[in-house]
C-alpha cells in the first residue's frame, strides 16, 4: 500500500485500539484499521476510518458494549 504522506510503498494496515476520553466518560475503540508506514512513520486513518470513529463517538450508547477492564493511571 502507498503511503499518502511520503508515497513510498510498503504502509501497512494495523488494527490498533484507541481510547479516547477518561474517566466516566472514557470510550476504548478496537480494531480501528490504522494506516502505518516504515518509511517516514507516520499513523494515520482514512476519511472513511476517521468518519466511523465519528459516528461511534457520538453515539456510544448504540454501538458499544458495557465491559469491566482494568485501566491504569500512568504516574
Ligand atoms: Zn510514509
Amino acid at each position: 500500500m502507498i503511503c499518502d504522506v511520503c508515497g513510498k510503498d510498503g504502509a501497512r494496515q494495523r488494527h490498533l485500539t484507541r481510547s479516547y476520553g477518561k474517566g466516566a466518560s472514557l470510550l476504548i475503540i478496537e480494531d480501528v484499521p490504522v494506516i502505518c508506514c516504515p518509511h517516514c512513520g507516520e499513523r494515520y486513518m482514512t476519511a472513511q476510518t476517521l468518519e466511523q470513529l465519528e459516528c461511534i463517538k457520538r453515539s456510544p450508547g448504540n454501538l458499544a458494549t458495557i465491559r469491566s477492564v482494568p485501566v491504569a493511571v500512568f504516574k
